[in-house]
């Protein structure tokens, strides 16, 4: 059985300094871990001959199909706000772009498939951990409805991969609307390659924004697009951890799962991640890094927006300050679906503050929080149930003049990829059992399912505080 890919290569049409052609280095023993067999349907893809021992070798990297234009691509970005000019595809290589049943181009990269000229220091190389935890997040996203990168696959490479201690090497399929980033753009606005972004512009609109105009109309489409996946972002209570430039997908999809989070007791100024110790990306800062990450991106188009910079700067500015306000009805559309509330009203966005306060100030859990208001249960849901009493009756007035239970059971998940369990699913995989890993993915494609085990807050010794890149 041969696996087939119908692959046409927009990427790899662009000026050879995007990127550098490079084929994956072969593992030692492959080994399939899962296969995600609609998402290949999907992209047109026989999931059995992707399961088969050719299709095996092609996502573990030893083997190229044909069509496939195996590369790194440049990129540069901001980490913590720190300038970094070349960072790049370190670990990852674009097989190639194929078109999927609605006729959306996407990417198919291999994540873990060894060394390129952009690994620095780095082995090329990802372990089991971070790879099953992209699996798991990743596809929970998307069931939730939130633009997001997939897991197309997840296989062992039967190899060691060393951080501090051996551990069993992994390879992610990832499937992307692109993986062009606001890093992509500061690559080459660095090094003042106005033809470069020009060529990229043109690329990211005919492929994003074909309703777009020019750079400008690239600025705004990104910026809408970040508005109202950070706005969703808080609605699930997910905490990206490392909003780094070249993290910041330019396609507006949520975009490498490193030490990501879902919190479980809800605080704004929660983080997980082990290296943001200053709180840069905590849960809600993501909104105003949003912005800080936009900016970057406006000052690389500047000598697209205008010949005169002043002019660039003034029309740019301008554009960038629109967030706030994108921002802000997209997180009122989220939030007056969780709380059920139909129409708009003045008071709605305080209404909603003063629930998330009270969340806060009692350690309540954010999405049985959600998924108890749902059920007319949420009293219960409050380790201190007199300070969701005071709220509750401004609620059921706000309710009795406008409610949408239907919108409400759609934006309340019962159970999302908690920590714990992710964290559980990846030692037992370690040991050698997948299937506390399987059992997660599955349970997840339908997150309204009744999972007493699945929604049950982790116990003390359970719950995970620091999360890690891999
Ligand atoms: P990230 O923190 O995942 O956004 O990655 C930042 C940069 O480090 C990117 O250029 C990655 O390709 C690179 N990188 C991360 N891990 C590795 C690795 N194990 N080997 C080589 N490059 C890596
Ligand atoms: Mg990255
Ligand atoms: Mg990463």
């Amino acid at each position: 059985m041969t696996v087939h890919f119908d692959f046409d290569n927009s990427y790899a049409r662009l000026p050879e300094r995007f990127y550098v052609r490079q084929p994956p280095a072969p593992v030692r023993a492959p080994g399939l871990i899962r296969v995600n067999r609609d998402l290949a349907r999907h992209l047109r893809i026989d999931a059995d001959a992707l399961e088969s021992p050719d299709g095996l070798a092609v996502l573990a990297g030893n083997a190229v199909p044909n069509g496939a234009d195996p590369l790194a691509q440049a990129y540069a970005g901001h980490q913590f706000g720190g300038w970094v000019p070349q960072l790049g595809d370190g670990r990852a290589l674009l097989l190639g772009e194929v078109v999927d049943v609605d006729g959306v181009r996407r990417d198919i990269q291999l994540k873990g498939s060894g060394p390129t000229p952009f690994s620095r220091r780095g082995d090329g190389r990802a372990w089991l951990g971070p790879v099953l935890r992209e699996y798991v997040v990743s596809e929970a996203m998307h069931v939730l409805g939130i633009p997001t990168t997939r897991a197309l696959a997840a296989v062992t490479t039967g190899e060691a991969v060393i951080r501090e201690m051996n551990l069993p090497g992994a390879v992610l399929t990832r499937v992307a609307r692109s993986h062009i980033r606001v890093g992509t753009f500061q690559f080459f606005a660095a090094r003042q390659d106005t033809d470069a972004l020009r060529a990229l512009t043109d690329h990211v609109l005919a492929r994003h924004y074909p309703q777009a105009d020019g750079a400008l109309g690239l600025l705004n489409a990104v910026i809408d697009a970040q508005a109202e996946l950070v706005a969703q972002w808080l609605g699930v209570g997910f905490i990206h951890g490392v909003m780094n430039t070249d993290n910041m997908s330019v396609a507006g999809e949520t975009i490498d799962y490193g030490p990501c989070a879902f919190m479980d007791a809800y605080h704004p100024e929660k983080v997980f991640s082990s290296i943001d110790r200053f709180g840069r990306y905590a849960y809600a800062r993501q909104p105003d890094i949003a912005v800080w990450n936009l900016a970057q991106f406006a000052t690389c188009l500047l000598p697209l927006i205008d010949d005169d910079r002043d002019a660039a700067v003034e029309t740019a500015t301008q554009a960038v300050h629109r967030f706030p306000d994108v921002f802000a009805a997209a997180w009122l559309r989220v939030f007056r679906a969780k709380l059920g509330l139909a129409g708009e009203e003045d008071g709605d966005a305080e209404l909603i503050q003063a629930l998330l306060d009270r969340m806060a100030a009692t350690g309540a859990d954010f999405t049985n929080t959600f998924a108890a208001l749902t059920d007319g249960t949420a009293r219960d849901a409050f380790p201190d149930p007199a300070a969701f009493d005071g709220w509750a009756e401004a609620w059921q007035a706000r309710r009795a003049r406008g409610a949408d239970d239907a919108a409400m059971r759609r934006a309340n998940p019962r159970i999302i990829p908690r920590n714990h369990r992710i964290e559980q699913a990846i030692e037992a995989a370690v040991g050698g059992d997948l299937a506390p890993f399987h059992r997660l993915t599955e349970a997840l494609t339908d997150p309204t399912r009744d999972d007493a085990e699945l929604a049950q807050p982790p116990s003390a010794d359970e719950e995970v505080r620091q999360t890690f890149c891999g």
